[in-house]
């Protein structure tokens, strides 16, 4: 079929949850189901540090000192330590569990970012939460495995760390 391809997203964008932005499936998402591919201006981690503080901004890395300065609506997705979504490639995000309409669709930023300088604070809430979100280094072990295992690391990280 030809046209132009028009990308519907199986979610919206939200405000006013206690962490601000949030996406929420507004359709059920089944497991491996590719959400949205993210996209934004490249930018190096010194231009983002200076255009936004540490909490506002979403940077995904492509390679050491390349980053995709996340437009809306790919920014809105927050982080969890127990997320239902991963990244893969430079950028495809895709459900690891089934996601029901309703639900918050997060991943974990720190699957997606190899800079020992970045921090946050982690308000996820869950129960195996890390309380500061660091880069990959910072993440345990098993959780690691379950993301390599589940293909939820970015390409950069794989040829970082793999
Ligand atoms: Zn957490």
């Amino acid at each position: 079929m030809e046209g132009i391809f028009t990308q519907t997203f199986k979610f919206k964008v939200i405000n006013g949850t206690p962490l601000g932005r949030a996406c929420i499936a507004t359709k059920e998402i089944i497991k491996s189901e590719i959400i949205c591919k993210f996209a934004g201006p490249k930018i190096s981690l010194r231009e983002f540090f200076d255009k936004y503080d540490i909490n506002d901004g979403n940077p995904l890395q492509i390679t050491d000192d390349n980053y995709i300065d996340l437009i809306v609506p790919y920014v809105c997705f927050n982080h969890s330590c127990e997320p239902n979504a991963g990244i893969r490639n430079n950028g495809i995000l895709f459900a690891l569990r089934n996601i029901p309409a309703g639900e918050e669709i997060t991943y974990d930023y720190s699957t997606t970012i190899d800079d020992v300088t970045w921090q946050m604070e982690c308000m996820c809430k869950k129960k195996g939460c890390r309380k500061v979100i660091g880069d990959f280094q910072s993440v345990p072990h098993e959780v690691k495995e379950y993301y390599r295992k589940n293909g939820a690391l970015t390409t950069h990280i794989i040829q970082t760390y793999y």
